[in-house]
């Protein structure tokens, strides 16, 4: 679950000048968070969480190549250069429900190419390089702007999850559980995530009709 809109936004102001696009730099910036997480050891663990991701991308009839990455370290899970997934080795210890719940919201992230989205995002409000006479004067705009996107993208990608537990055949209930092990804001919005209480709410109201269509493309 990204946290890098507004950590990247950071990263390029106090980058000064710098030669390079924000997309280069959004994608040195996510290869930087990558390595710096360590690989899990083989192991029951570690195939745990394999089996579960080739489960969904099994029943979800993925077609995009997608890799799994399996880290130790303080990240449940996240969704990263629009093609991998991060996932810790505890969650080997979750509840399968919910396990296959974060794995399947961040696979939800990648299908709907909200990486992309938010390069997309990025370049149209600092189209050249990136420096602080670019991006100073478009900051606060442009926080704002990605952090709305990136509460959409998040509450996407929960409706992504859901529909993709239902139809593996668990409930409501086991996504919920998911959410006690994010141990995210209960009751406040971050600027990367809608709280905890405003997702809960529409996993637990979402209407039918989205829920019956095929959200692949969320
Ligand atoms: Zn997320």
């Amino acid at each position: 679950m990204p946290q890098w809109p507004m950590a990247i936004l950071g990263l390029c102001l106090s980058l000064g000048a710098h030669a390079q696009g924000i997309t280069a730099v959004l994608r040195q910036s996510q290869q930087r968070l990558l390595e710096a997480l360590p690989l899990a050891a083989a192991g029951p663990r570690a195939d745990t969480v394999q089996r579960s991701f080739e489960q969904l991308c099994q029943a979800l009839g993925i077609a995009t190549e997608l890799h799994l990455r399996v880290v130790t370290g303080p990240v449940v899970a996240e969704a990263m250069l629009g093609h991998v997934v991060l996932a810790n080795e505890t969650l080997a210890d979750a509840p399968e429900g919910a396990r296959l719940f974060i794995l399947a919201h961040e696979i939800g992230h990648l299908v709907a190419q909200d990486w992309q989205a938010m390069n997309s995002l990025y370049l149209r409000w600092i189209p050249g390089e990136v420096t602080p006479a670019h991006t100073d004067p478009v900051a606060n705009d442009l926080g704002r702007e990605a952090s709305a996107l990136a509460h959409q993208q998040e509450l996407a990608a929960d409706a992504y999850a859901l529909h993709s537990l239902r139809r593996l055949g668990w409930h409501t209930s086991d996504a919920v559980e998911a959410f006690l092990l994010l141990g995210r804001e209960l009751t406040h919005d971050t600027a990367t995530h809608p709280s905890t209480r405003r997702r809960l709410a529409l996993l637990r109201g979402w209407p039918s009709s989205v829920l019956q269509t095929d959200t692949t493309g969320l």
